[in-house]
């Protein structure tokens, strides 16, 4: 029974990849981001002591959204819920393949079983689950189906079922690299906030299973460890994470675009860029541009420039944290640029360092 069960499932796979791959050809901006707040209504997902999984995915969700709004007119951010309320999974990834997103980001908490000591974040890619532990946490998280009238969408497939997952690797290369791309920056900018870096992970999600763009489903954290559901139930938690998710988006657009040869490009002559805050390391002023940066600042990595009192002043690299910055410095000073030193822009304004990292922290 099990057997016919996958076949039949594997066929339906298979008749789902095609559109895909005519889909493999996207714009060359990003246009369009849908946020999953997972769970809703009487789906509550992983309950805590205090709060709920679907609580924390919806608070988390809407602040980030509210980032990208207030700071990238460019994109449209479309929700799959915006209050407390049951949407099928295969309804979510459709609302991302109607809108023709970009990017798809499922916000969900995690929980264990039997331990409350669990911690960190995590972030997963749709791919074939290589331990016992991320396959746990996709059967939970599609577990959600079980509550659904219809499930039509998923041809009898048995989120409990080991044997199911293994047909979601067959899925898994359309966007792999690009949805890879965004959950390491995810996890690195958690990282950079304190959290306990899980790392990226695989898995089969049924929420990623059609999107037919770059998918990635974040845990925040552990709902089930009292420490960590105090800082997801928390105004300051919800911020950070969002931030994360936020600042990890802006990075993805940005060497999205600039590798597509449509953002603004980085020889820009009044602001390096606008509408965004970084550091970066400047190492060079001329009074008159220079004709190339690949001949006159030969070696020097990611170039650009921006004018200041008359002059055009040259900066290397774009970095969300002053270390990172700081290890740029070094690499110029070692390279003869004995002068560079790290400046910070705040909001495509040259500001101070102190602004910069308070607009980074979001304090
Ligand atoms: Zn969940």
């Amino acid at each position: 029974m099990i057997e016919r069960k996958i076949s039949r499932f594997g066929v339906l796979l298979l008749i789902f990849m095609l559109p895909l791959f005519a889909l493999a050809q996207k714009g060359e901006k990003i246009q369009t981001i849908v946020i999953d707040a997972g769970h809703g209504g009487k789906d509550t997902g992983a309950l805590g002591k205090v709060t709920t999984e679907k609580a924390i995915n919806l608070a988390v969700a809407k602040k980030f959204g509210a980032y990208i709004e207030e700071n990238m007119p460019d994109v449209k951010v479309v929700y799959t819920r915006k209050t407390d309320k049951f949407i099928e999974l295969s309804e979510r990834a459709a609302i991302a393949n109607r809108n023709n997103a970009d990017v798809f980001v499922s916000i969900h908490v995690n929980s264990t079983e039997g331990t409350t000591t669990a911690n960190g974040a995590e972030t997963y890619v749709m791919g074939e689950s290589k331990n016992e532990k991320n396959l746990a946490v996709a059967k939970k998280e599609n577990a959600s189906i079980l509550l659904e009238d219809n499930t039509d969408a998923y041809d009898n497939f048995d989120p409990n079922s080991t044997e199911a997952y293994i047909l979601f690797s067959l899925s898994q290369s359309m966007y792999q690299k690009q949805s890879l791309d965004i959950a390491d920056k995810v996890q690195k900018q958690f990282a950079a906030r304190g959290r306990h870096d899980r790392g990226v992970q695989q898995a089969g999600f049924l929420v990623l299973w059609k999107t037919a763009m770059p998918s990635i489903l974040v845990e925040l954290g552990f709902i089930n460890n009292a420490k960590e559901e105090q800082f997801l139930n928390s105004e300051k938690g919800q911020t950070q994470m969002a931030l994360a998710l936020y600042r990890a988006f802006e990075d993805y657009k940005r060497e999205f675009e600039a590798e597509n040869h449509t953002a603004a490009k980085p020889e820009a002559t009044k602001s390096a860029a606008t509408g965004d805050t970084y550091f970066a390391v400047q190492f060079a002023s001329r009074d008159k541009k220079v004709a190339s940066t690949d001949k006159a600042f030969s070696g020097v990595k990611e170039v650009s420039v921006y004018e200041y009192n008359g002059a055009f002043r040259y900066i290397s690299g774009r970095f969300t944290s002053k270390e990172a910055a700081t290890k740029r410095q070094a690499e110029l000073r070692a390279m003869g640029y004995k002068d560079a030193f790290v400046v910070a822009f705040v909001n495509g304004e040259r500001g101070t360092i102190k602004q910069a990292e308070a607009a980074l922290n979001g304090k």
